[in-house]
């Protein structure tokens, strides 16, 4: 499904990713951790074309993602293309990025409106269903500032769906909560995993790696440092790095 292989990406002088190798499956869900300015949110970012890498590539379903091969050499795709690929990639923030002035239904609607061409209508139906989903469907009609931050990243989550995307990327989604709201949002979270949607989620949820995740990754300093079942990397890191980290988190 996602085939990220050998992705460098440096800013100016600085390497934030130095080599990284991920593969995810349908229906995975891979859990990333790891230390602040280890490049979590980079190699996200990189993987919907935010950032473009300076060397390696991410393929999604086999499709090279922000450039085409032509006459053996990349060529940047067309923005527009771009934006097409993007509605494969799901992408949920830590601070939910709703467009204020739109109401919660009109969030979820409007990227199939204007990105994929849906009738309004369809759209409509479909994003109640999606607000139920992340039980909100009495909040349909409300503004992002007259909801809870939970109730925000929910909408937020209803909406990165709405494109029925073929993965959804998580950066950090419950970390500006206020902690009586995490639970609400990772049992989304919870409940989307079960029922088989592929996911990448950097947290620090260290319960939910535990619980939902089927590969924990720990990265540290731009590099995958190790990676396996949640038991084997969260119980018997074979790392130092990675042991020192869970010993700051746990
Ligand atoms: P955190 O846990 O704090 O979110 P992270 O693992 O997500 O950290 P990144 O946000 O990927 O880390 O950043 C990795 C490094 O890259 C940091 O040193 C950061 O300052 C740098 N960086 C990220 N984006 C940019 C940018 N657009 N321009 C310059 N430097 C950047
Ligand atoms: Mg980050």
């Amino acid at each position: 499904m996602v085939d990220v292989h050998g992705v460098h990406k440096s800013f100016g002088p600085i390497d934030v990713l130095r080599g990284v190798d991920l593969t995810v499956d349908p229906g995975e869900v891979v859990v990333i951790l790891g230390p602040s300015g280890s490049g979590k949110s980079t190699l996200l970012r990189c993987i919907n074309h935010l950032e473009k890498v300076d060397r390696g590539y991410v393929r999604i379903d086999g499709e090279l993602i922000g450039y085409r091969l032509v006459g053996g050499r990349l060529r940047e795709l067309t923005e527009r293309e771009i934006l097409r690929q993007r509605t494969h990639v799901g992408f949920v923030f830590q601070n939910f990025n709703l467009f204020p002035h739109l109401t919660a239904l009109e969030n979820v609607v409007e990227a199939p409106v204007s990105a994929q061409r849906r009738p309004r209508a369809v759209a409509r139906a479909r994003a109640l269903d999606l607000l139920a989903r992340v039980g909100l469907q009495d909040k349909a009609d409300a503004y992002p500032r007259r909801l809870s931050g939970g109730q925000q990243q929910r909408v937020a989550i209803a909406r990165a769906l709405a494109l029925d995307p073929k993965i959804v990327m998580f950066d950090e989604p419950t970390s500006a909560l206020d902690p009586e709201l995490v639970g609400e949002v990772l049992e989304v979270m919870k409940g989307l995993a079960r029922g088989g949607t592929t996911m990448i989620v950097v947290t620090h949820e260290v319960g939910f790696a535990r619980e939902v995740a089927d590969r924990v990754v720990f990265m540290d300093d731009g590099r995958i440092v190790e990676q396996g079942l949640p038991a084997e990397v969260l119980d018997r890191p074979r790392h130092d790095r990675t042991r020192s980290f869970l010993d700051k988190v746990l």
